[in-house]
């Protein structure tokens, strides 16, 4: 019999696992079954672009089932419990959905496992912070396709003003990108011949513009270069979309014409409702192996856990080769290569700096970056990687 395993999850973590999974095992070893909410796959870092290049987008989402391995089971629908002591999932899906089972109008299935992996990824939470949920015109943010294409829609009809970019909470996708956003806009609004007339400010709960201290060093210069304002310890508590006020827990306030808000981020609904997440839904992830605290045979990765590197693609990328290579061995009834099977906290990333230049972040648990001097190769490798992404990554090919 196959050992049967299930992936919740298609971003790019549980794609990887499930492309690599069945590259290295037979049909006769393993079975292998990705489930998906939506069945679409998403490249977020191109939404960090929208708001300045006109695009609408369109080459960001593709079908999952494109980028999967034949040997892959996709079933698009939303996994709406996880019974660990029984080791299924249920499924919820539209009727007619790809690869639902069930028969006649059955929109619920479930999904017995040997071996779960949560690639869950996070959430979007504006309603965690006052004054932010219903009022998706009164502020802006590029945390996703259409909110990246209505900032960019606000951006057009800009004047001038005071725009503020602010952190709404902690931990957030992607730490570069608000910092890679304030590089751009200053760009865009210099290259619009409206940049004197219009204030950016910064607003950032920790106490310094980026969290790791040798990131900081170089961004902070390129701040205050361009005349982009900023201020730390600015704990974000509340937004008065009526004034266009930001106030926060220090009891500062910041006003704005455009308000950019990076909302708070939560785990997923499911990873919470399972008991397997702490308050704000991260789950519980040994940081070596990648197994969920006290549930063997359950592995995490990527968004979804509470491990102490940057929600990235790219971590997300790391760990999927290190979930990959503990399912494979235990499916075969190896020992796992601590070598391929060991997760450092790798990650690697480019931070956008304005003016075709970026540079690089390289870093583990134990190395922190040491980010070189931003020039025109780090940004053409950022730009080379983008359109790279689609036939390389999800595949795990890199
Ligand atoms: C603007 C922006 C720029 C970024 N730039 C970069 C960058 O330059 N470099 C980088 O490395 N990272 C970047 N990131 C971060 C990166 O995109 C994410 O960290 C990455 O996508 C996380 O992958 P994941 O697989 O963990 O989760 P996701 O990609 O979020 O995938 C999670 C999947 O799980 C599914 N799901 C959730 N709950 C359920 C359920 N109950 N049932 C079924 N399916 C479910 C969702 O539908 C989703 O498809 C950026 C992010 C943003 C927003």
């Amino acid at each position: 019999m196959p050992q049967r395993i299930v992936i919740v999850g298609g971003g790019v973590g549980g794609t990887i696992v499930a492309n690599l999974v069945a590259r290295a095992l037979r049909p006769d070893e393993a079975m292998i079954t990705l489930i998906d909410a939506t069945g679409e796959h998403a490249y977020m870092p191109g939404w960090l672009y929208l708001p300045f290049n006109g695009s609408e987008g369109i080459d960001l989402t593709r079908p999952e089932r494109g980028l999967l391995n034949k040997h892959v089971q996709l079933v698009t629908g939303e996994v709406q419990r996880i019974d660990v002591s029984a080791r299924e999932v249920t499924v919820h899906a539209s009727p007619g959905m790809a690869g639902m089972r069930g028969t006649g109008g059955a929109i619920e299935a479930r999904y017995g496992y040997d071996y779960l992996v949560l690639a869950t990824g996070a959430r979007l939470a504006p309603e965690d912070l006052s004054g932010l949920s219903g009022s998706e015109d009164a502020w802006h943010h590029f945390y996703s396709l259409d909110g990246a294409l209505r900032l960019g829609s606000a951006l057009r009809v800009l004047n001038g003003g005071r725009i503020v970019v602010a952190i709404g909470g902690i931990p957030y996708r992607c730490p570069p990108a608000p910092l890679e956003f304030l590089f751009l806009l200053d760009e865009w609004l210099r290259k619009r011949g409206i940049r004197e007339r219009t204030e950016i400010e910064y607003l950032s709960p920790l106490p310094r513009v980026f969290p790791i201290e040798s990131v900081a060093e170089v961004a902070t210069p390129l701040l205050e270069q361009r005349d982009i304002h900023y201020r730390v310890f600015f704990n974000t508590d509340e937004v008065d979309t009526e004034r266009r006020v930001v106030r926060s827990l220090e009891g500062e306030a910041a006003e704005y014409d455009l308000l950019v808000m990076i909302p708070p981020h939560r785990g997923a609904r499911i990873v919470e409702e399972a008991g397997l997440g702490d308050e704000q839904g991260w789950i519980a992830t040994d940081r070596a192996t990648l197994e969920v605290k006290g549930h063997e045979g359950i592995y995490a990765l990527g968004d979804a856990t509470d491990l102490p590197v940057s929600k990235s693609g790219s971590a997300a990328h790391f760990e999927a080769k290190v979930v990959a290579a503990r399912l494979i061995a235990a499916v075969r009834g190896e020992e796992p290569d601590p070598q391929h099977a060991t997760y450092d906290g790798e990650v690697m990333c480019f931070l956008e700096t304005g003016h075709n230049a970026a540079t690089q972040l390289v870093f583990n648990y134990e190395n922190p970056p040491h980010p070189p001097r931003p020039s025109l190769f780090y940004h053409m490798e950022k730009m080379l990687f983008n359109r790279a992404y689609w036939h390389i990554v999800p595949q795990g090919l890199v």
